[in-house]
């Protein structure tokens, strides 16, 4: 497989664009897109990577890819492509890391398009995984889970999520993994909380009290959660990045015919090289950032050891391009990219990504810890 080279068949991403396409027209601003969700689930999207005898297409991930960059490039919606990059990864979990029964059991709904969620984040502990105060203990039944997550995509609505809590077996503590029913005795939700952007995306908390978990309900062994996690992590990473780089796309094209078009004097804006390294910063930004997506994920599904840390590159990398080719259009569009609008919003959007899949800091520490087992893997081999 190699998803830079774009080698795979162009049907399944055209086919996805024409749905987007009769989409695009909204604002992301309201609730959350249900109906061009829907119309997308109904093609057949989550059944493209799944294999036939799951209930899937038979496809594969690079299909999945180009469809997924055929719609986050034209809806221009941040935090619809944010679903859809959590989406896949559950589905990639599901495929990796499930069981035949949990495969069974959770496939068919989530091809079909009910929404998952992964809630990892806490108030109190954010990014750092090792400190979870979600707790998952053994009882005479299987486990209980109690705890709290914050800030998560889809948990005012999600049908299941991937609850990551800690796990303590004697003196190890280990990463669990559940497979959670949201309509459990002991989960409570709340509604969709107010964010600075992404506004299209439901965010919400959850709370989880002394809520019974089967031993069928988690996804591998503790022991191997934290290592699970990270490679389940690193997918949604490495989406991220993609989406950081193709949802800027409509945004250029409109920047470069806005600046085409407005003239003082005679001379339009694209005439002035100030302008013209703005808009080709913006597009150093989409491509460095979208060759990096693609060639981590093409590492992280050939399971190659740089995938680790080139996820992370990727997400990091992407935020900061994303970041910086919002402000750049803004500067461009002058005051009437200030008025509220899809402008004014698709810049409150990117700034999400700056947390949203793990900070900065949390991705430097993730690439240097990297760094160091390549090098103490290499000076093992000489
Ligand atoms: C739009 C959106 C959607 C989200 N969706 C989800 C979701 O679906 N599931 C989910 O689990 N989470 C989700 N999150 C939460 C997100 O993953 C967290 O915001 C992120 O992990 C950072 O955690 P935090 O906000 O608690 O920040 P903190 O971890 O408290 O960090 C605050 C600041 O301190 C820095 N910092 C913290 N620790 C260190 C350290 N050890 N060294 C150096 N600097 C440090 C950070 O980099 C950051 O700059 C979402 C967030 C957003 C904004």
């Amino acid at each position: 497989m190699n998803l830079a080279a774009n080698v795979s068949s162009a049907d399944a991403a055209a086919r996805f664009r024409g749905i987007a396409e009769s989409f695009r027209h909204r604002t992301p601003t309201g609730g959350f897109a249900w109906d061009a969700w829907r119309a997308l689930s109904d093609a057949g999207l989550w059944r493209l990577p799944v294999p036939e005898k799951q209930g899937g297409a038979g496809g594969t991930w690079t299909q999945f890819v180009e469809a997924f960059e055929a719609i986050v490039s034209t809806l221009r919606s941040v935090g619809f492509a944010m679903a859809l990059a959590n989406q896949a990864t559950l589905i990639r979990a599901l495929l990796t890391h499930g069981s035949p029964a949990q495969c069974d059991r959770l496939l068919p709904r989530l091809m079909s398009g009910a929404a998952g969620a992964t809630a990892i984040s806490e108030k109190g502990t954010g990014t750092e995984v090792r400190a979870l105060e979600t707790r998952l203990t053994a009882d005479a039944d299987g486990y209980r889970l109690d705890g709290h997550k914050y800030n998560i995509s889809h948990a005012p609505d999600a049908q299941w999520v991937l609850v990551v809590a800690s796990y303590t077996n004697g003196d190890k503590r280990a990463t669990a993994l559940v497979l959670l029913d949201p309509a459990r005795e002991g989960v409570s939700r709340t509604p969709p909380q107010e964010t600075f952007g992404v506004a299209d995306l439901p965010i919400g908390d959850m709370t989880f009290k002394n809520v019974a978990i089967g031993k069928h309900e988690l996804l591998g062994e503790p022991a191997a959660g934290l290592r699970l996690l990270m490679d389940i992590a690193s997918m949604n990473r490495a989406l991220f990045g993609l989406l950081c780089a193709d949802v800027v796309k409509p945004f250029l094209t409109d920047a470069l015919a806005y600046a085409a078009s407005r003239a003082t004097l005679g001379t339009t804006l694209d005439q002035h090289q100030h302008v013209q390294r703005r808009l080709v910063e913006i597009e150093i930004g989409v491509q460095r950032t979208r060759s990096m997506a693609l060639a981590a994920l093409d590492q992280l599904l050939s399971q190659h050891p740089a995938a680790l840390a080139n996820c992370s590159i990727a997400k990091l990398g992407g935020a900061r391009d994303l970041a910086q080719a919002a402000l750049h259009l803004l500067a461009i569009h002058g005051s009437d990219g200030y008025r509220r609008g899809a402008l004014a919003t698709f810049v409150a959007d990117a700034l999400a990504m700056g947390s949203a899949g793990g900070t900065e800091e949390m991705h430097s520490r993730n690439i240097f810890s990297q760094m160091q087992r390549a090098a103490t893997t290499a000076a093992g081999m000489r």
